[in-house]
């Protein structure tokens, strides 16, 4: 979409009474404050906006709507479809919103937008809390909860979501609001899995949980020759997990940069440290392993535990699918996949989506997949420019060839730049009723910058 010009004395006067900074691309941070986690995005917005408070971001709201640009939020700008940032437009960044309360006593935290897993973590676990959040530590909050959120503790305590109490959004009409079961209930409801649709979101509550200080979790990994049985362990270990284990598996490349092609489990147990050394026991004496890093840790450690192997600025193109089930035909496939891989960084992961966050309603949240299984994630991911369409190309084939198996269901988190058109497979039956909502509080659609839900009256 061509963007407007924008006069330097009105973005003068958005200046005036904001507590963040306004860039420009002149100014000398702009080129490093644009840049998302995926390399791949190249975006130039016409102006950033750093927002410190909920009357920046609703005076960027305004100023974008007087200006007629396109408005694109970032948390933490995981995203790898790279919506956090827009071409011509203004991004508002939320990544100077860092303000994180505990309240250990009620066990609730409440933090801003702009927070990252590894800041929140390290919060809460000062008063040994927790709550389900992502499996790396340097994925913002904001997107991760709005979409879903999985993480290690998700079979205990639900998806991140399932945890987010209340929440304070801007509007499109630049109104603040809170969102919860008793304030606001349709939009608490559809914030809850609709992602970015609503509003922006300056601060989340969530309901914390006694995790640690030390648990049973680690990674193991074997060679690829042995990567067949590697994932049938695999399957056999989350057929019978409780709620207390959580585990995933894949093959890929040893997280190192080595190159070495390894098939791997990663486990978390959020039991009795006994109990957890007893059910482990078997994926450790399981083969030869590479090596074997399950043992007691904690919960940040875990957390922060593949960060090398994400780094930012790497070139990402993503597929993902939840499974209809996990048969050999499933795993001959992936393992072929995992030899055929061109990049010594991709791998083809599989979450086993079980326990508390299965037995939720499928319309008791806009989170819409409920159902125990494996979500498969392609996670293409490469450093030489040069090789785009390769890695690109590996993806979508390995994506097509498993396709079949399909639960007909897809995270929305997961979703790259070229699944906009599939919304029905993220948001299932729940897409009308989330239509309506966005209907309410952005009948615009000013939020379009997103997995984008239509209006239902446009
Ligand atoms: C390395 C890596 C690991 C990951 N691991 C996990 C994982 O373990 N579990 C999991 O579930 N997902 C995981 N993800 C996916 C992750 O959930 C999504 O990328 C999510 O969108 C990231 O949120 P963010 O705030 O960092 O992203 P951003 O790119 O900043 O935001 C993504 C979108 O969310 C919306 N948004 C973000 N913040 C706000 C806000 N405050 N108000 C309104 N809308 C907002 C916007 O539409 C934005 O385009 C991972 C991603 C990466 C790259």
């Amino acid at each position: 979409m061509a963007q407007p010009q924008i006069a330097l004395s009105a973005l003068g006067k958005l200046r005036c009474n904001f507590a963040g900074t306004v860039l420009q691309p002149s100014d000398p941070e702009y080129d490093s404050v644009r840049a998302l986690h995926n390399g791949l995005i190249d975006k130039h917005p016409s102006v950033i906006a750093r927002c410190r408070s909920d009357s920046d971001i609703g005076a960027s709201i305004a100023f974008a709507r007087e200006h007629g640009l396109e408005i694109a939020v970032r948390g933490g700008g995981h995203n790898v479809s790279g919506r956090a940032s827009v071409e011509g437009g203004m991004m508002i960044d939320l990544s100077l919103m860092k303000a994180i309360s505990v309240n250990a006593t009620a066990r609730r935290a409440v933090a801003e937008g702009g927070v990252t897993w590894g800041e929140f973590n390290r919060a809460t676990q000062q008063h040994g809390l927790a709550t389900t959040g992502g499996v790396i530590s340097t994925t913002g909050i904001a997107g991760l909860t709005l979409g879903g959120g999985y993480g290690y503790l998700a079979g205990k305590h639900g998806l991140a979501t399932d945890n987010l109490v209340a929440a304070t959004v801007v509007t499109a009409e630049r109104k603040t609001v809170r969102a919860s079961v008793s304030e606001n209930p349709d939009l608490y409801w559809a914030l809850r899995g609709g992602g970015g649709n609503f509003g922006v979101v300056s601060s989340l509550e969530y309901r914390l949980h006694p995790v640690g200080p030390t648990i049973m979790a680690g990674a193991i990994a074997w060679p690829i020759s042995q990567a067949r049985e590697v994932l049938r362990l695999y399957r056999e270990f989350t057929e019978s997990a409780g709620d207390e284990l959580t585990c995933l598996g894949g093959v890929g490349h040893a997280p190192d940069g080595s190159g070495f092609k390894v098939a791997i489990i990663g486990a978390a147990y959020f039991g009795a440290m006994t109990d957890g050394e007893r059910i482990l026991r078997p994926i450790k004496e399981s083969g030869s392993p590479l090596f074997d890093t399950i043992q007691p840790t904690s919960y940040c450690d875990l957390n922060g535990m593949f960060d090398i192997a994400y780094p930012k600025d790497m070139l990402n193109y993503w597929k993902s699918n939840f499974l209809a089930s996990l048969d050999d035909n499933v795993i001959n496939m992936i393992v072929d996949m995992g030899e055929d891989c061109p990049s010594k960084y991709s791998g083809i992961f599989l979450e086993h989506w079980h326990g508390a966050a299965a037995r939720v309603a499928q319309d008791h949240t806009a989170f819409h997949h409920r159902r125990e299984g494996h979500n498969l994630l392609i996670l293409s991911q490469w450093e030489d420019a040069a090789a785009k369409e390769e890695n690109i190309a590996w993806a979508r084939q390995g994506f097509a060839r498993l396709k079949p198996f399909s639960a007909g269901a897809r995270y929305v988190n997961y979703l790259d730049q070229d699944d906009a058109a599939d919304l029905a497979g993220p948001f299932g039956g729940n897409y009308a009723r989330l239509a309506k909502v966005k209907a309410r509080w952005d009948p615009e659609n000013v939020f379009h910058l997103n997995q984008n839900i239509q209006p239902a009256n446009a």
